[in-house]
């Protein structure tokens, strides 16, 4: 009886046992499939935000009209995506918030936020956190924009001479970006105060934001928006790019956008025509830089806005015979108003490398820093700003900066109900695949 008992106990089992082991492999096979399902449908959120818009969409991921509507001092922190050296932050890491940081001083102002020296308060390290307002982005509908910031600086950008993203992150109200801190001073300051450049000095900062430009323009970005102010120099006097807002990613090689970006002085004749443009309207930016550096004003320059436009699209370029040939040859490459005529054209930053103006530098040594500034800035420390403007760093900081992550949002869909799905989204899958 026993046995026998035994006998249908163990049939029983084993009726049970295959019955649970068919249930199991039914539900392995559904979740799996709904998981895939997910993903497809968060890589098609990822690819394309304007699917958010959608109601059901909306109603799916439970989307908060009042998100942004109402702003508090002490607003919602989502968790971080990235930290240092671009890993994914799970949820067991600890969460990078703005509280983790003390905000000294307002080094700088942009169109939609500032720029705060802040020091980490555990590892006492400086960094520039860029605090962009939403609304303020929001109002000029400029979210492609910063979502382009966000996610070239997550593109694993590394280059020596461009600005390195250490940790991003979200309030309600704000966008922050944790980057080096860059003190030598904005190039554009230290031109001022000389006026103009000699022509190896100018050559040299020439040549490291010409390899940074290659650098991007090889991973189809193409920066668009070389400026006085995003021009910065380091502690040793190299050069550092800053500020991708406007940073046009997803071009092809030959690829060519129209939006209308860009500042006024340097703007290149097929953006202010309108037309579409692509990577060479960099290489008309870098001729402006030289340009200004060399003669100390802007290539086409008049005080007159409408005049100056005119100058850029029909004035030939004059250059004064104060220059070497090879500056002056460099200069009519670059700042040649038919793009495609335009030095850099061809073989892009090849074109450059190879002229004969930049004969002088040794590329590899460029690369790896190896070719000593013509220039230190005097700076005693991290903390001191003569660099700065005073008009940015006597501005009081604003206290309610550190003290604004108290309820963190932990699920991802919440971090999707933003109004910014892109930022924090995005990354997390991109990261995934860095
Ligand atoms: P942006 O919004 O990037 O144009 O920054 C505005 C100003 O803040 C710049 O012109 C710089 O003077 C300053 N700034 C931006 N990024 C940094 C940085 N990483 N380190 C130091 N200063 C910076």
């Amino acid at each position: 009886r026993t046995c026998k008992g035994m006998a249908v106990t163990q049939t029983g089992c084993d009726l049970t046992y295959s019955r649970m082991r068919g249930l199991f492999a039914f539900l392995t096979a559904f979740i799996k499939d709904r998981k895939m399902g997910l993903n497809d449908f968060i890589q098609k959120l990822v690819s394309n935000p304007q699917i958010c818009q959608h109601s059901d969409v909306r109603v799916f991921l439970q989307i908060n009209e009042n998100v942004l509507e109402g702003e508090s001092d002490c607003d919602t922190s989502t968790p971080v995506s990235v930290s240092e050296n671009n890993q994914i932050l799970d949820s067991t890491t600890p969460l990078v918030m703005p509280s983790d940081f003390h905000y000294l001083k307002i080094i700088g102002k942009g169109n939609f936020g500032k720029v705060v020296l802040a020091k980490h308060k555990e590892n006492g390290k400086y960094f520039a956190v860029k605090v962009l307002q939403k609304k303020m982005i929001l109002k000029k509908k400029e979210q492609k924009h910063i979502m382009a910031e966000r996610s070239v600086l997550l593109k694993n950008l590394k280059h020596p001479f461009l600005v390195g993203l250490h940790y991003s992150f979200q309030t309600t109200d704000r966008l922050f970006f944790v980057l080096d801190y860059v003190n030598g001073g904005e190039l554009f300051y230290h031109l001022q105060r000389e006026r103009i450049f000699l022509e190896p000095r100018a050559r040299f900062y020439a040549a490291e934001i010409a390899s940074a430009l290659g650098y991007l323009h090889s991973l189809h970005i193409v920066y668009r928006d070389l400026k006085p102010e995003n021009i910065l120099l380091d502690l040793k006097g190299h050069v550092v790019l800053t500020d991708f807002g406007l940073c046009k990613e997803g071009l092809d090689p030959n690829g060519t956008t129209s939006t209308f970006c860009g500042t006024p002085e340097y703007l290149a004749p097929e953006v202010l025509q309108k037309q579409p443009y692509d990577r060479t309207v960099d290489w008309w930016c870098l001729g402006s830089v030289l340009y200004e550096m060399l003669y100390g004003l802007p290539p086409f320059y008049s005080r007159n806005t409408a005049e100056m436009y005119n100058n850029i699209l029909n004035k030939p370029l004059q250059l004064k015979a104060n220059i070497s040939n090879s500056a002056q040859d460099v200069l009519e490459g670059l700042l040649q108003k038919d793009r495609r005529q335009r030095l850099g054209a061809k073989e892009d930053f090849l074109d450059l490398k190879f002229h004969a103006f930049f004969s002088p530098i040794n590329w590899d040594d460029l690369m790896n820093k190896k070719i000593a500034p013509p220039f230190v800035p005097t700076v005693s420390g991290p903390t001191d700003l003569r660099h700065f403007d005073p008009e940015f760093t006597q501005l009081p900081v604003p206290s309610s900066l550190g003290k604004c992550d108290e309820t963190l949002i932990t699920s991802s869909i919440q971090e999707a109900a933003e109004a910014f799905p892109g930022f924090s989204y995005t990354s997390t899958i991109e990261d995934t695949y860095l």
